[in-house]
């Protein structure tokens, strides 16, 4: 477990890995955020990573989103959702105040969230979650259907579609890890090019402590960081 102390350090030393990432591949280090993965972390944890000046964080489970959202009320921060998402916890969900769900991986998905806030008079962004790796253990809608899906997703004008989202494989193999971020620009180009209304295809949801490198190298704009911050989970 980390000590409160090292999370701000533990900060700066991902901050320094995003900008020489960001050298390497000829990118301004403004063109990518930094998402805290803060899933088994604290709320209290949480705000000592919000006061080094981040604003970005993200739960994947409901119920734990539930729980911690009434602690950080008063902590300025925005909440991005990263787990797979179930039908019927949708209204939950929409209750903690979260800016944007990365998860959004099939149609009935989609239909359950914009029934929701339709209700409420509301809209929210959303990100298509692909499964770029295709293993089974994997969430998140295969390549070949997620043309479809943003079509599909297009049609609800309570959802705005930022781009798109992805994990990676997990491997030591480079190549194999590279493949599945290039599959997920090869994706945003293919649905840019449809032109679709609400839909814009700004960011990349794509790396994590392990190879945040190769996914800033394939253009990630969002890298989402757990365990290189908090520590290793419990
Ligand atoms: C936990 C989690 C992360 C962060 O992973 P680490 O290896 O701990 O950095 C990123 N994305 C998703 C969807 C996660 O659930």
């Amino acid at each position: 477990m980390t000590n409160n102390n090292d999370i701000a350090h533990n900060i700066r030393t991902i901050l320094t890995r995003i900008e020489n990432a960001c050298q390497s591949a000829g990118r301004s280090p403004d063109t990518v955020k930094l998402l805290l993965a803060t899933k088994t972390v604290s709320p209290e944890r949480i705000k000592i990573a919000l006061a080094t000046g981040q604003m970005l964080i993200a739960e994947n489970k409901v119920q734990e989103a539930k729980e911690k959202y009434p602690a950080l009320l008063d902590t300025p921060h925005s909440s991005h959702f990263i787990g797979h998402l179930q039908t019927n916890k949708v209204k939950d969900l929409l209750k903690c105040d979260i800016r944007c769900i990365q998860s959004l991986d099939r149609p009935s998905l989609a239909e359950k969230l914009h029934h929701e806030l339709s209700k409420a008079g509301k809209s929210i962004d959303v990100l298509i979650q692909v499964n770029t790796s295709g293993e089974d253990s994997k969430f998140g809608i295969a390549p070949s259907a997620a043309l479809q899906l943003a079509q599909d997703v297009a049609a609800f004008d309570t959802l705005h579609i930022k781009g798109l989202m992805t994990i990676g494989i997990l491997s030591d193999d480079e190549n194999e890890v590279r493949a599945c971020f290039h599959r997920l620009t090869e994706l945003q180009a293919q649905i840019r090019a449809l032109n679709l209304p609400n839909v814009s295809m700004d960011e990349l949801s794509m790396g994590m402590s392990g190879d945040l490198e190769i996914a800033i190298s394939e253009g990630a704009t969002i890298i989402r960081v757990g365990t290189a911050i908090f520590g290793q989970r419990g």
